[in-house]
């Protein structure tokens, strides 16, 4: 059986991927390594980069990483901040948190990332809040993404910054090839093997294909009042990464 997400009415959508982040949330973190050939680290990792959290203690710097699951940015932020920065992990399952929150904790990073649960759409926080908002491999999993672009650009202080990390469209040709095929069937197959269940990465690979191009997406993202868009392809569009201001 498969979710069937091309007939699933929109406002059940939330539900669904609710239940295949509790489903595989012990296993995400190996999930993401051998799905993407470790190239998650990679995407992840030139994301912080560009973002470039100051180093000063003084700073007193603070992100907020939405849809941010086990915590993989709000880490690699404050590990590039020289642990000085702070971040709240925001996300709407706890099981995915719990998971977040443990890393975390050996990694001796509790009191620098604070985990919440909250809803993409509807954020648990005030106006004009934080310096920089990311988002990796999430708006694509929120049913009203103009509403949670609405809500980013919300939360954010005058001067900040929206960096969106996310499957994207493959533009090399022949790669597009080779990436469905391994992605329809590849993909699935894995899911099952790991964690003896290959629907939740059938719907992954569905939401992906649905998810607008990057020309699109930078255009909700303008819409929803940001300045400066642009975005970068990584891996030949197999992942790209939009970036605003707002001001
Ligand atoms: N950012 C992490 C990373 O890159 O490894 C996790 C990405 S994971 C593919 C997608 C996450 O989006 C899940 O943890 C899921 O619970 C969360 N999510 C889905 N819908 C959401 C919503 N409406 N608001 C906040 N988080 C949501």
């Amino acid at each position: 059986t498969s979710f069937g997400f091309t007939t699933v009415a929109e406002g059940q959508k939330q539900a669904l991927v609710d239940d295949v982040f509790h489903k595989v949330a012990s296993r995400y973190d190996l999930m993401n390594d051998l799905m993407s050939g470790g190239l998650h680290r990679v995407w992840k990792d030139a994301m912080v980069s560009f973002l470039a959290p100051p180093k000063s203690p003084a700073s007193s710097w603070q992100l907020l990483d939405v849809a941010g699951g086990t915590g993989d940015i709000a880490t690699r932020v404050i590990e590039k901040s020289n642990r000085t920065a702070r971040a709240i992990v925001c996300d709407i399952n706890e099981s995915m948190l719990s998971v977040g929150r443990d890393r975390a904790e050996k990694a001796g990073l509790s009191d620098a990332i604070t985990f919440s649960l909250g809803n993409a759409e509807e954020l648990p926080f005030p106006d004009k809040h934080f310096d920089a908002y990311t988002i990796a491999f999430g708006i694509r999993n929120v049913p009203d993404i103009p509403k949670a672009l609405r809500e980013a650009r919300r939360v954010l202080k005058r001067g900040g910054r929206f960096l969106c990390l996310e499957f994207s469209e493959v533009d090399v040709p022949g790669l597009d090839r080779i990436y469905d095929g391994f992605s329809f069937n590849a993909i699935p197959a894995m899911g099952k093997w790991v964690t003896g269940d290959g629907d939740p990465y059938q719907y992954l690979v569905e939401s992906i294909r649905k998810f607008p191009s990057q020309e699109r997406f930078a255009e909700m993202i303008r819409e929803a009042g940001f300045e400066r868009v642009s975005y970068r392809n990584y891996s030949g569009g197999i992942a790209a990464m939009h970036t605003g201001w707002k001001f």
